[in-house]
């Protein structure tokens, strides 16, 4: 594993962690009209030696889940306790986050995770890549990139990983995908058709030389329990697993791994009716949702192309030609 030295304080721009505590504040990456554009970040700096775990969530700001389990694990963290540090940005993307606005900046348009590496000349999306992967994501061994299905997207968890080359990296990478998720890991290669993709965060982050997965329980701009459980005990397992913490990580079981993913879309236009959930085991040609018209004749039945498990299915209840329905994993 690899070892940060944290003896001394930690220090990001203007905040400043001593040994054993806590520091919190605003990391500046520009300015909009009405003030400053920033960012928040804790940095919990332990009393023994040990890793730096970065965590990020709220790339996509209204991915609310992941968001309460890093403010969560900020607050129960005792850095009296802790070995080793912990970087978290609770909310990267805070004008996301202010506007409730899904997928892209109200300022530039741009999706934070698909302009990594970023750069500093470029629009403030990009910018707060090149300074999220410098300076936060950057100064920590491991990474975790926490998300959820976005506005209208209901999502089945899962963990992944980009896969490098280097086998001692990407060892660790799977073993924290495992230990995060509860069934299915993705664990992208060259082939560019399962996350993480090549212009996310965790992707950059991968090749500059730190473990960093990709995390995603919830959706669909909803904050419920059960999806912000999965996020916390992920977590809780890979700050076990790194010897941060007490405690043994779980258990190791099943997981399955995904080879590649398919989305099944109307091509007629009407209300939906579903008929299928996230995690439903699909076969070729089974009936995933009706279409019907606005005056109640069914005029499609959609049917899976293949055999597959839904990792995501869209929530909303009119469709037009085009739209996606549900999106499988092939396993
Ligand atoms: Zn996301």
């Amino acid at each position: 594993m690899t070892e940060t030295r944290t003896k001394g304080a930690i220090r990001i721009r203007g905040i400043v962690a001593e040994f054993g505590q806590r520091a919190q504040g605003f990391v500046t990456i520009g300015e909009a009209a009405s003030g400053p554009i920033q960012f928040p970040l804790v940095i919990l700096n332990g009393v023994e030696d040990g890793p730096t775990l970065c965590l990020t969530s709220g790339v996509h700001a209204t991915e609310y889940a992941p968001i309460d389990a890093v403010m969560r694990i900020v607050q129960s963290i005792d850095p009296t306790k802790l070995r080793g540090a912990l970087l978290a940005v609770p909310v990267v993307n805070m004008r996301m986050f202010d506007s409730r606005t899904g997928f892209v900046s109200p300022l530039d348009g741009l999706n934070l995770n698909k302009v990594a590496p970023g750069r500093a000349d470029g629009s403030i999306s990009e910018i707060l890549a090149k300074v999220l992967l410098d300076e936060v994501i950057g100064a920590a061994g491991y990474h975790i990139d926490l998300h959820a299905g976005d506005l209208g997207e209901m999502l089945l968890p899962f963990a992944g990983y980009a896969l490098t080359g280097n086998r001692e990296l990407d060892a660790e990478g799977e073993a924290l995908a495992r230990l995060y998720s509860p069934k299915l890991i993705s664990l992208a290669d060259s082939s560019g058709t399962i996350p993480p993709f090549a212009d996310g965060i965790c992707f950059a982050a991968t090749r500059r030389g730190v473990v960093s997965i990709f995390a995603e329980s919830g959706g669909n701009g909803t904050l419920e329990e059960a999806d912000v459980r999965v996020h916390v005990d992920g977590v809780t397992n890979v700050m076990r697993y790194l010897r941060m913490i007490d405690g043994a990580p779980a258990a190791d079981g099943p997981r399955v791994a995904a080879r590649d993913r398919k989305v099944v879309r109307a091509t007629r236009a009407g209300l939906l009716r579903l008929r299928v959930q996230i995690g439903d085991e699909l076969r070729a040609g089974q009936e995933v949702a009706e279409v019907c018209n606005v005056f109640g004749e069914v005029v499609e039945s959609v049917r899976s192309s293949g055999d597959g498990i839904a990792g995501l299915v869209w929530a909303h209840k009119v469709v037009n030609t085009g739209d996606p329905i549900v999106r499988y994993w092939i396993v």
